[in-house]
């Protein structure tokens, strides 16, 4: 499982950082790309990676900002254009409006897409659960920004444990049916008389990882109820240190206040985007350096960087 920034600056585009997406790849979990925002641009700085467009099938949208919404409807037609490939639905999750900025984009541009779209669109009412599948499960929160903006929690379902097949085999027990019945927990006995308890050869469940990917925010409760024992927080750092008031004012948060949400929340790893184009690398570094006080395990990502979860 690993994430891969797509964009990573604030507001507008810059030499160095794209407007906001990025991409979790789940490609041997589900052999699925899930899309987190999806800027102007986006499609071009896919092109840069190896995700392919088809495999993209679900996309979240925290909030409706253009720079957040304006590379869809590119992606969308140009995800059309894989000639010779089977052409695969489409989910789009985000707030209500999303569907109506799609579907009116491609209908003045006369855009015709060979693929469904299914829209699901959530209001401060209708937050939760949004999504559950057999492997995942996705819960948004509303958060506190400038228009209404959520946050998404990504729950990986644990993982049952596996069989240490090796070991079976240097316990005696042959090849075939027993494995199975083994495997399902069921302790076996041998000819020979040998038992074999099936807990002493599958390894324990592992707990399944959490994604807390957020969008533009103030520091607000939520973040820290959706970032709660994450492996990895996703978190906006549009202003520096010192810069509370202005972040406050902007619906924004500083480099320190994601810091401040990921001890709060026992977070494992803090990776900061959503960095303005006001910084130069030697600010960047001190965006770092500056979270790190709060915050150690904090890194301020880059475009097309990827980051193994
Ligand atoms: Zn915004």
């Amino acid at each position: 499982m690993d994430i891969q920034f797509l964009g990573t600056g604030a507001g507008q585009p810059s030499k160095a950082r794209n407007v906001s997406s990025l991409a979790l790849k789940l490609l041997d979990e589900i052999n699925e790309v899930w899309l987190f925002d999806c800027g102007e641009g986006t499609q071009n700085r896919i092109l840069e990676t190896t995700i392919r467009p088809r495999k993209v099938s679900k996309i979240f949208i925290t909030h409706l900002h253009g720079d957040h919404i304006f590379g869809l409807p590119g992606f969308l037609s140009s995800r059309a254009f894989q000639a010779n490939e089977e052409q695969t639905d489409l989910d789009i999750y985000g707030p209500q409006g999303i569907k109506s900025f799609v579907l009116t984009s491609l209908r003045v541009s006369g855009s015709r897409l060979p693929y469904r779209i299914h829209f699901h669109e959530f209001d401060q009412d209708s937050l939760g659960k949004i999504l559950e599948t057999d492997k995942f499960t996705v819960y948004a929160e509303e958060l506190d920004h400038t228009i209404f903006c959520v946050g998404y929690r990504v729950m990986q379902k644990d993982l049952e444990g596996t069989l240490d097949a090796e070991r079976l085999k240097a316990a005696g027990v042959p090849f075939g049916p027993l494995f199975g019945k083994i495997k399902n927990g069921q302790d076996v006995v041998l000819e020979d008389g040998t038992k074999i308890k099936a807990a002493d050869y599958i390894s324990a469940p592992r707990p399944g990882k959490i994604i807390t990917i957020l969008g533009d925010t103030r520091k607000t409760n939520a973040s820290v109820r959706l970032a709660v024992n994450a492996d990895v927080l996703v978190h906006e750092s549009t202003y520096g240190k010192g810069d509370e008031k202005i972040a406050r004012n902007h619906g924004h948060s500083t480099n320190m206040q994601a810091a401040q949400v990921a001890a709060e929340a026992g977070a494992k790893r803090l990776l900061l985007n959503h960095i303005s184009a006001r910084f130069l690398s030697k600010d960047i570094s001190q965006l770092k350096k500056d979270a790190a006080t709060v915050f150690e395990n904090v890194h301020v990502v880059k475009d097309l960087e990827e980051v193994e979860i």
